[in-house]
């Protein structure tokens, strides 16, 4: 089984380097991540220049591979064959914070498995949801249980269209109360417009504010992870709204 591996943090993020060593429990690991931090990026494809790849280490010493692309063009990238190899699964992460309710259409952590979906191989995006004040993060559980989920995926087989985004609370192992296949929930952005002025005395601006929360309600993603569970959210890249296509024929077109 052959594996890629990348994320929205950069090649260098610990959370990688976690992730990548679980998943060579899995499969032979191929990395190749951005250059540098993608966060909150969305889904892109970089077409208006060229993208480079480059051959890196990470911490460990492994080889990896970094391009100047954001993470969804590192996984067309691969997919495409720029490695010259063929994958069974793409793994994304794992972000240092949680991607759930709206955070995935922003999150380069999931629009790299997204991707990977669209090239029909199965994607699993990996979020921690850690603590706001936190020192250095251990990704070891959540590590531990995204091999754990990619392995059922892999067993089981994914539905086409479908990726998996896994959010997992930061807690010991044996402190998870269990995984709950859950549905987006609410969150609640708290952005706020921080307008400055720079030397030339030209306004600039900053969307800042504090950290979203959201709406922990039951069966959703955001419940889940508020309970001490594991959240396993299926997605799919049809964002059709089903129930508004009858009101909507039934405006007067003609
Ligand atoms: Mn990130």
């Amino acid at each position: 089984m052959k594996i890629l591996v990348t994320n929205d943090d950069g090649v260098q993020a610990p959370g990688l380097l976690a992730l990548a060593q679980a998943m060579r429990q899995l499969g032979a690991v191929t990395v190749l991540a951005p250059d540098r931090n993608w966060s909150a990026s969305g889904h892109v494809k970089t077409m208006e220049r060229p993208l480079r790849v480059r051959e890196t280490h990470l911490a460990d010493g492994s080889a990896a591979f970094s391009s100047d692309g954001a993470p969804s063009d590192c996984v067309a990238l691969a997919l495409l064959g720029v490695l010259n190899e063929k994958y069974d699964l793409v793994v994304s992460g794992i972000n240092p914070n949680a991607n759930i309710g709206h955070d995935v259409t922003y999150s380069g952590t999931v629009t790299a498995a997204m991707e990977a979906v669209i090239a029909e191989v199965p994607g699993l995006a990996v979020s921690l949801d850690s603590p706001p004040e936190h020192g250095l993060l251990d990704y070891g559980p959540a590590a531990r249980v995204a091999l754990r989920v990619a392995t059922q995926a892999m067993q089981q087989g994914l539905p086409a269209g479908i990726l998996l985004n896994l959010n997992v609370p930061y807690l010991q192992d044996d402190q998870f109360k269990g995984l709950l296949i859950t549905r987006q929930g609410l969150r609640v952005y708290r952005d706020a417009l921080d307008a400055r002025k720079d030397p030339r005395g030209r306004a600039y601006y900053w969307i800042g504010g504090d950290a979203p929360t959201g709406i922990a309600e039951d069966g959703t993603d955001f419940g889940a992870l508020a309970a001490g569970y594991i959240s396993l959210t299926p997605l799919h890249l049809d964002l059709t709204a089903r129930a508004a296509i009858p009101t909507l024929q039934n405006w007067p077109w003609s």
